[in-house]
């Protein structure tokens, strides 16, 4: 029983855990997957909005005027006006114009006044600024992103640059340089997304944006150089987003899908590959699993526990059970049927332990109680229980009760003349004599008195008890047991008086004994060694 509950309470944690695990599967996977989509497009909704205010500056009359005659500064200066207005709204408050020989920055100051002289500043152009310069106006697009270090601000930008047009003929660069790391500060470092990890890559693999390093200056200073190969360590990982990124061709972001990947190992336990729109990057977020996700992995090792402990209690209940639990309810019942009379010996436990001791120790105190200490037949206590239980049992099935009466004769003599000794193994003797003259396992023998023993023989007519009490003082005879103090006869003998009747009130039970008393007292009188019968109830002539 014990053990079947425990089956059911293993069967219902494992469905549980399953359960447990397969729901934070689906929430972790539902919640990486999210997490990408949304910052992926977060960012390039911001770069949107930026290259908005770009396409517009580019478009500008004045400023392509100004843009195919570098040197007119009157065109310049209808051209500040333009992007005043641009500017102004600009995320970054700051332009940057590359010409074919000048560089131009353009931002607007805290302090309006100034702002006209401020409005543009032509800047000496570095090689290195040349080679931004042609590598925007080569450019396949129109536009084209970049992050690397701002110098002068000590700061990780994010550059935006679009080409300027007439007739589809590249004139020059307007470029304005977000706060990368402002931006993905805010994308990524938020306080609830500890348990993720994003990374931000471009078509080649290198790392853009690692969150785990949001807070490293260093990083943030450093120009690219990480790849994402440097970035993770997970095999499985490597793979796929090694595949994903095979699949990407030029700039066009229409082949990337999202992929979702599920690493081998390691403490992130999904990641999600996002491509990020206007952009050839991608933002690859990788989510930490759980504590309960990690927990579910133990799921296997926790069902191998619980089986092993399921038959470690099976085994325990089991052997508790034959051990214990059964011998001792098989005592109580014993107890509790001796307590009720219906037996006289206890259900004994054979073995060698406290459980034997306690049963054998039962069993002798309940012989004591029950059984006479010197001949070994029943005492009169025990007589009595039975006496009374026949009777009832009698009275319903209507039957006969013969009841026998067995008195040593000259018993005082024979312990005058042979000793208190000889008269105990002499009761011994007559004892035994008694009993293995009664045929029937119903039929019983007490000890009704110091020599005077009662045979109880239910089912039996007055012929058969007669026949019985022939037995008895034969067999008493054939003891030969010498007696020289005896009238009657040399050897020892038995008087018997033997009564018989049909139970039709079970009340009456000292009524037999008292006839079966009388009728052994008429064997005294006529002589003892012999028996007497009266019936039950006495007619009057049996009267004594
Ligand atoms: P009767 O033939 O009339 O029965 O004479 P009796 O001597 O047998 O009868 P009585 O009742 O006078 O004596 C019974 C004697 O039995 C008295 C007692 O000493 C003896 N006796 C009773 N119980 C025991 C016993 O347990 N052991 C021994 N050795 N003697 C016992
Ligand atoms: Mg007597
Ligand atoms: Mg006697």
């Amino acid at each position: 029983m014990i053990a079947l509950f425990i089956l059911a309470c293993v069967c219902m944690l494992v469905t549980l855990l399953f359960l447990v695990n397969r729901i934070i599967l689906q929430v972790t996977y539902d919640y990486a997957r999210q997490f990408a989509a949304n910052s992926a497009n977060a960012l390039s909704t911001h770069i949107e909005k930026e290259l908005r205010f770009l396409i517009e500056a580019a478009g500008s009359q004045a400023v392509i005027d100004w843009f195919s005659d570098e040197t007119d500064k009157v065109k310049a200066d209808l051209a500040a006006k333009e992007l005043h207005d641009v500017v102004s709204r600009l995320y970054s408050n700051n332009l940057y114009i590359g010409l074919q020989n000048s560089l131009y920055e353009y931002s607007v100051p805290d302090d309006p006044v100034q702002e006209s002289m401020q409005l543009v500043d032509k800047l000496s152009r570095s090689d290195e600024e040349d080679d931004w310069f042609f590598s925007c106006l080569e450019a396949e697009s129109d536009y084209l992103l970049s992050v690397n270090i701002d110098h002068i601000m000590q700061k990780k930008r994010l550059w935006l640059n679009y080409k300027v047009t007439r007739d589809d003929e590249p004139l020059g660069v307007i470029c304005t340089g977000l706060s990368f790391s402002h931006i993905v500060h805010e994308l990524f470092s938020h306080p609830s997304h500890t348990q993720i990890r994003s990374l931000i890559i471009d078509d080649q693999g290198f790392v853009l944006m690692d969150s785990n390093l949001l807070e490293d200056d260093d990083f943030l200073y450093k120009n690219r150089e990480a790849t994402l190969y440097d970035s993770l360590s997970d095999p499985l990982l490597l793979a796929a987003a090694e595949g994903y990124l095979a699949q990407i061709d030029g700039y066009s972001t229409d082949s990337r899908n999202p992929v979702m990947l599920r690493p081998s190992s390691g403490m992130y336990r999904y990641a999600s590959i996002t491509p990020i729109r206007l952009t050839n990057w991608s933002n690859v977020v990788l989510y930490n699993s759980s504590p309960l996700l990690r927990m579910s992995e133990f799921v296997p090792a926790m069902i191998i526990i619980l089986l092993f402990l399921f038959i470690f209690v099976l085994v325990i209940h089991i052997v508790s059970y034959r051990l214990i639990f059964h011998p001792l309810a098989r005592l109580i019942d014993s107890l509790s049927r001796l307590k009720e009379n219906h037996q006289e010996r206890l259900y004994g436990i054979d073995r060698q332990d406290e459980f034997g001791s306690l049963s054998q120790t039962i069993d002798d105190l309940f012989i004591k109680a029950n059984y006479d200490a010197l001949t070994g037949v029943y005492n009169r206590r025990f007589m009595e229980i039975l006496f009374r239980r026949y009777m009832e049992f009698l009275f319903r099935s209507n039957g006969y009760l013969s009841v026998l009466m067995v008195d040593v004769d000259f018993f005082k003599q024979y312990n005058d003349l042979y000793g208190h000794q000889e008269g105990d193994h002499c009761l011994q003797a007559v004892a035994k004599a008694i009993t293995g003259s009664l045929t029937r396992s119903t039929d019983f023998v007490a000890r009704y008195g110091g020599e005077e023993f009662l045979a109880v023989l239910p089912n039996t007519d007055a012929a058969g008890a007669c026949r019985i009490a022939d037995v008895i003082l034969d067999k008493v005879r054939r003891l030969s047991i010498p007696h020289a103090g005896s009238t009657a006869a040399e050897y020892v003998t038995v008087s018997v008086g033997v009564t018989t009747g049909k139970v039709v009130y079970p009340q009456d039970w000292l009524a037999y004994i008292k006839i079966a008393d009388d009728a052994m007292y008429s064997s005294k009188q006529n002589g003892r060694n012999r028996s007497s019968f009266i019936d039950f109830p006495p007619t009057l002539e049996q009267a004594p």
